[in-house]
């Protein structure tokens, strides 16, 4: 079956886990000291929000089973274009503690003026949200410029909240899945980005050599049932993959000669529970520098039509 169902981590064995793979991460790699301070009050965070989102009521969804096989059989993922109530009251405080945290790490200003921006209204939390949620980077490019606002980090800060809302929605739709016509279209799943959200992923985790690409947004877990490139499905000879690190062939990048892209690959033993996929991510940072010095590169979010 292409998608894989990634058991959601409890408390506290989740908090457990997460300083675990810190303290090894801080160990081998002091430099990144800062990043991991960081990393790991904002991975705190999503924790306490995902428990609360887990806990309260979601938002009914109409999107029938066959309707979001016939989607995924034309590529579309399922939320694409799907309007989607969001529970703003839960996650605009966190988006106001995302922005203290990463001023708190660093970001100093430009957190404190986004923050800032919540609080006065002149962003609308629930907008930002939603576009968020569309994956409309254009208009969260061009309402944090008009604002003064760095765009990066406004976009940073709303995926971040909206995370955790998005991967119980991702959960809900393909787990348990009653609908033969929905499970069909999902097995057949055969595309690099994401069959829920359309993120790409952040990075393949290979357990038991099983290659499985992790969402960036939604945490989502797919297996493809090629080898080639997420990106292109480029199989000949310009997709090679290759270890950086001559001592560490569990961390891998593949890349493609042919569209330029890279995706980082990591030997784990387990897949990583939502959130904790921020630590692979952060983890294999060398590996997006070897990949980015090589000329690689990561494509801009796919669109899709209806
Ligand atoms: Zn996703
Ligand atoms: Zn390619």
């Amino acid at each position: 079956m292409a998608y894989v169902a990634v058991l959601p981590g409890k408390q506290p064995e989740l908090a457990e886990t997460a300083e675990r793979r810190w303290a090894a991460l801080a160990a081998v790699r002091p430099d990144l000291a800062p990043a991991v301070t960081l990393q790991r009050q904002l991975l705190g965070l999503l924790i306490e929000l995902g428990a609360a989102i887990e806990a309260g009521r979601l938002p009914k969804l109409s999107l029938p089973p066959r309707y979001i096989a016939a989607k995924l059989a034309r590529g579309v993922p399922s939320f694409t274009n799907e309007p989607i109530p969001l529970p703003v009251p839960v996650l605009k405080p966190a988006l106001l503690s995302l922005c203290d945290a990463l001023a708190a790490g660093g970001a100093a200003d430009a957190a404190l003026h986004i923050r800032e921006a919540i609080v006065n209204g002149s962003i609308e939390a629930g907008s930002l949200l939603a576009a968020s949620l569309k994956r409309d980077q254009a208009a969260i490019r061009i309402g944090a410029t008009q604002r003064g606002l760095a765009p990066d980090l406004v976009w940073l800060v709303a995926e971040l909240a909206v995370s955790p809302f998005v991967h119980v929605l991702q959960r809900r739709l393909f787990w348990h899945i009653d609908n033969e016509a929905l499970e069909a279209a999902l097995a057949a799943w055969a595309r690099g980005y994401c069959p829920a959200c359309g993120s790409w992923p952040a990075v393949a985790e290979v357990v038991d050599g099983h290659r499985t690409l992790r969402c960036s947004f939604c945490s989502s877990a797919w297996e493809l049932p090629s080898y080639g490139c997420i990106y292109c499905d480029e199989q000949g000879a310009a997709f090679v993959t290759a270890a950086p690190n001559e001592e560490r062939k569990d961390r891998r990048v593949e890349a493609c000669g042919t569209c330029g892209g890279y995706l980082k690959t990591i030997d784990l033993a387990e897949l990583s529970p939502f959130p904790l996929l921020a630590i692979s991510d952060i983890e294999t940072t060398d590996l997006d520098v070897a990949a980015m010095e090589h000329g690689y590169g990561r494509p801009p979010l796919k669109e899709f039509g209806c």
